[in-house]
């Protein structure tokens, strides 16, 4: 079933460090060797051999409104007619901007950069810049990009590889990083009680890296407000959730307003583009109207900036976001009556579109809940999803992503391979 796959991976691993270009596509966690891909169409995805799978990967998230949409092909083959990047300035840039800026009303201004990583550098940066303090808060098990200074209790692509932090990352560059419980507002409070050079907080408003974890009703509400009793920013990191949540992000949906908002994925439409955004008070620090530097070769590249527009535009008239609750709600019966019937423990995390089962008896609400899943259970059923047509990210930490390309096919068929994979769980 993957002769050919096996082959590109052993060939991978001559050149590539593991055959991957980032750590999260290898199959560390469940076995066996990562499946290479060929192409990819409307909810499927297609790999070398020509197994076909319903696509709950998604790229990790952008490919919202499935592969290739066809309004999405036709702009940015036209915007490759006219040439691949200018190092100046262009009018999708401007109508991007709008866009997002419409989308999330705290936003005045924002820059685009190439991925989540780099937007949340520099939203980090900017939060030091604007208030002149240090410090960062970041919740155990939220990821933020690969930065030095955010790169310890990161979450999936370390628990996965069960990693505390990363090699090569000195102590000085997490010295102003301080670590808090997610849902645990006590646990931020500690540390503005023990430190007066905090810049911000910096979350995931639903954290999907951790698995699907979601904020307790007013924990979000509750934090912004204390953070404005501290003078201190909070930094909302959509990368995952901007435009998936709600168009406005989960933002919009917990009707919270963060200081700063970095985005990603989404807003690419399978095209390398982050963003970071605020309001002018805030933005204005960025050169070159301010004194915080921070640049781009290929930021704001005109092909990118096509596939943004282009999904987005697109994702708005489509408005799936109720869709993306019934369809999430289906699979999440799908997989709890699966489990009750063949008596496996297993909780369901969701969200709008981002969704987790986890392999535990426990509620998830923070990353050490999250950590008592059964790694072993979800490797087994990992692989007869695969086996039965669901592409699934290969980790038990990580969201299964719905685009609204999904038909209901596709979510029968899905029930069947459920079926089938929760059996083999409970024969293990
Ligand atoms: C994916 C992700 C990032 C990093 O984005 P990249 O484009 O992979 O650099 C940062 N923050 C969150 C919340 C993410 O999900």
């Amino acid at each position: 079933m993957f002769k050919k796959s096996q082959k590109l991976y052993e060939q991978g691993l001559v050149n590539l460090v593991g055959a991957v270009n980032s750590p999260v596509r290898a199959f560390s966690s469940v076995g066996g060797n990562p499946l290479f891909i060929k192409k990819a169409k409307g909810s499927k995805i297609t790999d070398v051999d020509g197994n076909e799978y319903i696509d709950l990967v998604l790229s990790y998230g952008p490919m919202i409104i499935g592969h290739r949409h066809k309004q999405v092909q036709r702009a940015v083959v036209k915007a490759l007619k006219n040439g691949y990047s200018f190092g100046a300035s262009t009018e999708n840039e401007i109508i991007l901007a709008k866009i997002v800026c419409d989308a999330f009303p705290e936003m005045d201004k924002v820059r685009f950069v190439n991925s989540g990583t780099e937007a949340v550098i520099s939203g980090v940066r900017l939060a030091r810049a604007f208030t002149g303090k240090d410090k960062i808060i970041k919740f155990a098990g939220c990821y933020h990009g690969h930065q030095d200074s955010l790169l310890v209790a990161a979450g999936s692509g370390l628990a996965t590889l069960s990693l505390p932090g990363s090699k090569g990352v000195p102590e000085g560059a997490v010295k102003n990083t301080l670590i808090a419980e997610y849902n645990n507002l006590e646990s931020v409070k500690k540390h503005f009680d023990e430190h007066n050079d905090i810049a911000g907080v910096i979350i995931e408003p639903i954290c999907g890296n951790m698995g699907v974890v979601i904020p307790q009703k007013s924990f979000l509400k509750e934090l912004k407000d204390y953070l404005e009793t501290k003078n201190a920013l909070l930094i909302a990191d959509e990368v995952m959730t901007g435009f998936r949540s709600k168009f406005g992000g989960a933002q919009e949906l917990l009707g919270v307003t963060a200081d700063i908002t970095c985005l990603g994925k989404v807003i690419g439409g399978g095209f390398p583009v982050g963003a970071y955004g605020a309001r002018n008070e805030i933005m204005e620090e960025v050169a070159p109207l301010g004194g915080m530097y921070q640049a781009g070769t290929l930021s704001g590249n005109p092909i990118a900036m096509a596939g943004g527009i282009s999904t987005l535009t697109e994702l708005q008239n489509q408005d799936p976001y109720k869709k993306f609750n019934i369809i999430g709600n289906t699979i999440e019966t799908i997989l709890l009556e699966a489990a009750k019937k063949y008596s496996v423990d297993l909780v369901v995390n969701r969200f709008g579109s981002m969704m987790n089962p986890f392999f535990t008896n426990s509620q998830v609400t923070n990353f050490k809940e999250a950590q008592t899943s059964d790694i072993k259970k979800f490797a087994v059923f990992f692989w007869e999803m695969i086996k039965n047509g669901v592409f699934l990210p290969p980790s038990q930490f990580e969201a299964w992503f719905l685009s609204s390309a999904l038909t209901v096919r596709d979510i029968k068929k899905l029930a069947i391979a459920v079926d089938k994979a929760m059996m083999a769980v409970s024969e293990m």
